[in-house]
């Protein structure tokens, strides 16, 4: 989705011509529960254009292609795809230190997230676990789930 009604709200080349109102307006489009079920939710600035052109290449598709391939092969080693997962086994898989769950708890409780999204990020925690061939995730991998739900912070918060 845009950012604003015009598309350029943080875009440090444009001007947003959006009034605060438009803005508060077209952002609580989004209800709660629908945010809830978006696990990554990820700001992509607009790319300079010199940038766009670049001849720089990432990664190929070929070895994401693998990294995921394996990824998927440790989940079903495990049972079932991290997708179908439910709560307790999900809970089981991902087998948080007792301070680490804690810690989790605080973080979410201060975000104001909801307890669906308590496994929502402990499922997107579990998967960077297995791409990254870790047995279970640890804060590291937490905090960048809970890092994936930014639009979900902003508006919580906002
Ligand atoms: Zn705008």
């Amino acid at each position: 989705m845009n950012p604003c009604p015009c598309g350029h709200l943080g875009d440090p080349r444009q001007a947003c011509q959006c009034t605060a109102a438009q803005i508060q307006r077209y952002q609580s489009r989004l209800s709660g529960p629908l945010l809830d079920r978006i696990d990554l939710q990820i700001e992509v600035p607009a790319l300079p254009p010199e940038q766009l052109t670049s001849r720089e290449v990432g990664e190929s598709s070929a070895v994401v292609r693998a990294r995921v391939m394996a990824a998927r092969q440790r989940q079903y080693a495990r049972g079932a795809l991290n997708a179908h997962l439910g709560g307790r086994e999900l809970e089981a898989a991902c087998a948080l230190s007792t301070a680490d769950r804690a810690w989790l708890a605080g973080v979410l409780e201060r975000l104001r997230l909801s307890a669906r999204a308590y496994h929502r990020v402990l499922r997107v925690a579990l998967t960077l676990a297995d791409l990254a061939e870790k047995p279970h995730p640890e804060r590291g991998e937490l905090m960048e789930a809970i890092g994936y739900r930014q639009l979900d912070r902003q508006l919580r918060q906002g």
